[in-house]
């Protein structure tokens, strides 16, 4: 890749991506990197890339940066390391119990954990890049049918390609349209997403505390401000959205705690009512599905984007392999590698992340005591402690080429 912007790609496409929000560019420029031309098509406005800070922001793991890298979506990207996690159990007014999981980036050795990015800097430095590389991103462009390699646009424009990509998010259409089975379950849990500013350094230490309806993580962002993930109940979490600034935040410094001292909110508040859904097969003829369209899953691990770079990358391998070997890469054996590749890992981390919520969001006495032990324990066993950290850097088990920050 070079950094002279070319013309945008001029028709026949290789690929048709439908989503242009956070995974369809970054499978563009993954596939971009195989040699593929790409068109990024979304039904939605495009995004203000200067507007100010919304109050979202992403934990990408250690491999998921370094595919960012390898890309060239870093240069000049504003970004926090996360520098250690630590997760305990707690109740509103509390504070922390005494046994709590506790990882230092240091015991990897390779850098920091991963690093939180607010969603405006990251969306701003994949248009810019998909600008760079000549692929068109078409905003207003709402795909209403497909059929294997052609995709029509409400008011009836057809686009043909070898492969369809759909990173069309958890309603995914083009796994609709394609008959691909999805499972779908309601949390009945809501998240309040918001951002605080504090009197004292975060030292790069994400936190997160198992309260009894729901997690509380505290993320932080550059500069001494924190990203919140506060998830309750959904009737809980609609009368806490309603309240005014001053209200919200009487309610949430007793879940916080004093550890990082005076607090006060910054940017935007937002909610996201949490489901899990599930697709039961990731691939069709001339058809794959990338990120939330493939798995929406529980936010209590901060892995959904993680899982989509990884799904990027893992595509982009695929393709750039059968390519080499000149075979038809939208074909419907080509694209099973890609899923056999990646639907185990994604089920993995969706039944994890569940079973987690499960286990943590009660206040049962007994299940209290045994994940209170079962953190401490993990605590303190040094390879199982490692080991737990390899899998949230994103760099355990049979890692695409790009989240070693390798071509693919
Ligand atoms: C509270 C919360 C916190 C989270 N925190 C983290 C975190 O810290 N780390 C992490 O890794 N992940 C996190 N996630 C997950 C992450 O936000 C998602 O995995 C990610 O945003 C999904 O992106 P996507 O591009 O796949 O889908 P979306 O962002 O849903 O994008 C889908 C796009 O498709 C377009 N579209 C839909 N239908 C059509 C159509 N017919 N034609 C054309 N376009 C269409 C839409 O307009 C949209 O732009 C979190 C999620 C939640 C809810």
């Amino acid at each position: 890749m070079d950094n002279h912007p070319r013309p945008p790609h001029i028709a026949p496409m290789d690929a048709i991506i439908i989503g242009g929000g956070l995974n369809g560019p970054l499978t563009a420029l993954a596939l971009d990197a195989a040699g593929l031309r790409s068109v990024v098509l979304d039904a939605g406005a495009a995004p203000d890339l200067d507007r100010p800070f919304d109050g979202r922001a992403y934990s990408l793991a250690l491999g998921s940066m370094r595919m960012l890298g390898a890309l060239g979506l870093t240069d000049g990207l504003v970004s926090q390391p996360i520098l250690g996690i630590r997760a305990s159990d707690g109740r509103p007014g509390e504070g922390a119990a005494p046994l709590f999981l506790d990882l230092d980036h240091a015991e990897v050795g390779e850098g920091p954990l991963g690093h939180m990015v607010e969603d405006r800097h990251l969306r701003a430095a994949l248009h810019r890049a998909c600008a760079a590389e000549g692929i068109e991103m078409r905003f207003g462009a709402r795909v209403v049918d497909q059929a294997p390699g052609r995709v029509t646009l409400e008011g009836g424009e057809a686009l043909e390609a070898a492969l369809v990509v759909g990173c069309d998010g958890r309603a995914s259409g083009t796994a609709q349209r394609a008959g691909l089975r999805r499972l779908r379950k309601d949390y009945g849990q809501t998240s309040l997403v918001c951002a605080v500013e504090h009197a004292r350094d975060h030292e790069g230490i994400a936190h997160q505390f198992f309260m009894p309806a729901g997690p509380l993580a505290i993320l932080p962002l550059t500069g001494r401000r924190s990203s919140l993930v506060w998830t309750e109940d959904r009737d809980v979490a609609e009368e806490l959205n309603a309240l005014p600034d001053d209200q919200y935040l009487d309610l949430l410094r007793p879940r916080f705690g004093s550890f990082l001292g005076a607090l006060s909110l910054v940017g935007k508040r937002g909610t996201y009512p949490l489901t899990l859904d599930l697709a039961t097969e990731l691939v069709a003829e001339r058809i794959a599905l990338v990120g939330d369209a493939g798995h929406g899953i529980h936010p209590i691990a901060g892995q959904g984007l993680n899982l989509g770079v990884k799904d990027a990358a893992a595509l982009a391998q695929v393709v750039a392999d059968a390519r080499r070997r000149g075979e038809d890469f939208g074909s419907l054996p080509v694209l099973r590698r890609y899923q056999r590749w990646r639907r185990f890992d994604a089920t993995a981390m969706a039944l994890a992340t569940d079973g987690v919520n499960r286990l943590f969001s009660n206040d049962d006495p007994v299940l209290r005591g045994l994940r209170d032990l079962g953190m401490g324990v993990v605590s303190r066993t040094g390879p199982l402690r490692r080991g737990f950290m390899r899998i949230a850097a994103g760099v355990a088990g049979d890692v695409p080429n790009l989240l070693r920050g390798e071509r693919p």
